[in-house]
């Protein structure tokens, strides 16, 4: 094995990638960061029938998103290509034809009649369905004979008959399995090319791969992936099988329950570098690190943390719990934190449907935007509640029922004469002066020094602006709205109590 850390990210293209595989690409990243290692993307497209057109580049677009920098893959090429398993099928053919060689493997003639007759006697007998290894024991001339008559095989790898097998996992420890369990496993089909389980470890030798972190899915397979090596001769990579991740009521994550797909996520509104921090919790804590300093209690990490505290022989093996108002907690930290500048940018694709709502070119301008988005940055979670949040903003009609503007036990008559004098203080402030805090002081001095209750003024007027029932406060709303527009809200709202 070469000394160099070189770790791969080796999904298949499904059409997305699963939020799972995203914590697999992120473990790899930081694996590959803290070892001074190199980060590699190979593409395991050899299951032909699962491949959407389109999928690598989308798949590659959305790690890029995520933050995930390789250094090696089908985009920036390297030492070690192709990095698209259907362009190496020569080299699967090559690989098989020596571990035929080897004795580590055989032809299988057996066609897929047979195969169903003997699983259904299997089932009967109440055995597990196995090949029962007819064309194990043909011999090099039998085999090449019926090569040579045209009959179609696969190549199975000859497993031990029995015995233990003892493999290792980085988290585990040793792991004990029985040879009698395991089946000779198909490494290439009959249509020549290479199953996962072949492709996948003759791909890691030949990469140079030191580190493989895959999902605990992939236990079952280990004992068969290490004697592949031995079959081969070869040294095998660490390996580190990643903790399941399960939701709250301790389920598989699925496609049913909610979204699995970071697209989704990314369509929502969600952050890379909240999804990132909330990822990188799945299976692993910073708090496992002796370099992480004492004072620091709270779990935000920037990506520059993650690789200073970061190692994984400290990810747990524990499920991991996905927990969307963490992600949620999480992406509101984010955005709070965030430029405006960057954040209005963010918003603006989620801002679409409120721009036709008006047509007033002063509220579609970019200075209006930012600062309608300032308005809500507290308290947005997902970038794709800015719509529904800030339509009053856009709006040139307001929709409500006058009833909303009635504060407790106030009537229309006294709620319109509060209304009018809203609106005559508010007449007074010079445009130049149009700013929250002003309206605030002038508002709030007049109430006091008039001794009138607040909640009588200001719950119709920030009504008025918003025709809400929740809203920002009426004085940034004013603030943001201007002059002429605010204004011509309260006096709508009037002219509603008739
Ligand atoms: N192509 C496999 C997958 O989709 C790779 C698993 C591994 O990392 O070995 O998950």
């Amino acid at each position: 094995m070469s000394t160099t850390v070189r770790v791969r990210f080796a999904p298949s293209p499904t059409g997305f990638l699963h939020i799972g595989n995203l914590r697999v690409a992120l473990f790899d990243y930081l694996t590959a960061k803290t070892l001074n290692g190199k980060l590699i993307l190979r593409i395991e497209d050899t299951d032909q029938k699962r491949e959407v057109a389109g999928a690598v580049d989308s798949l590659i677009d959305i790690l890029n998103w995520a933050g995930i920098k390789f250094d090696e893959g089908p985009r920036q090429g390297g030492n070690y290509g192709p990095y698209v398993q259907s362009q190496r099928k020569q080299i699967y053919q090559e690989q098989a034809a020596a571990l035929l060689k080897k004795g580590g493997a055989y032809r299988c003639f057996c066609g897929e009649d047979k195969l169903k007759t003997m699983r259904e006697e299997q089932q009967a007998k109440k055995l597990p369905p196995r090949y029962d290894r007819t064309c194990r024991d043909l011999t090099d001339k039998q085999a090449l004979k019926k090569v040579l008559a045209g009959e179609k095989f696969v190549i199975r790898q000859k497993m031990p008959l029995s015995g233990e097998i003892i493999v290792h996992d980085e988290l585990r420890g040793d792991i004990k399995f029985q040879a009698g369990d395991l089946e000779d496993h198909v490494l290439i089909k009959s249509d020549g090319l290479p199953t996962y389980q072949f492709a996948n470890i003759v791909d890691d030798h030949l990469m140079a791969i030191s580190h493989v972190l895959r999902g605990d899915e992939w236990l079952s397979s280990f004992p068969k992936n290490v004697l592949l090596y031995q079959a081969f001769n070869w040294q095998p990579p660490k390996f580190i099988h990643l903790p399941l991740i399960i939701n709250k009521d301790g389920g598989k994550l699925s496609k049913r329950q909610g979204d699995v797909a970071v697209e989704d996520f990314k369509n929502k509104g969600y952050l890379s570098e909240a999804l990132i921090n909330f990822i990188v919790l799945l299976g692993w804590h910073p708090s496992a690190s002796d370099k992480m300093p004492r004072e620091k209690t709270d779990e935000i990490l920037s990506q520059d943390e993650m690789i200073k505290y970061f190692d994984y022989q400290d990810i747990g093996t524990s499920p991991a719990i996905f927990d969307v108002e963490k992600l949620d907690y999480f992406n509101g930290y984010y955005i709070r934190q965030m430029s405006l500048e960057k954040l209005s940018k963010l918003c603006l694709p989620f801002l679409g449907a409120n721009l036709q709502l008006t047509s007033n070119p002063k509220k579609q301008a970019e200075d209006y935007i930012k600062q309608v988005v300032a308005l809500e940055q507290e308290r947005l979670k997902r970038l794709a509640e800015i719509g529904e949040l800030t339509k009053f903003m856009f709006a040139d009609d307001l929709e409500y029922g006058r009833a909303m503007l009635i504060w407790k036990k106030l009537d229309f008559v006294q709620v319109k004469a509060n209304l009018q004098t809203i609106f005559e203080l508010l007449e007074k402030i010079p445009q130049a002066s149009w700013q929250g805090k002003t309206l605030e002081t002038a508002i709030m001095n007049y109430l006091k020094t008039e001794g009138l209750k607040t909640g009588d003024y200001l719950w119709p007027m920030r009504v008025a602006l918003t025709g809400l029932k929740a809203s920002p406060g009426p004085f940034e709303v004013a603030g943001v709205l201007g002059k002429e527009e605010s204004l011509q809200r309260i006096n709508q709202a009037i002219k509603k109590l008739g």
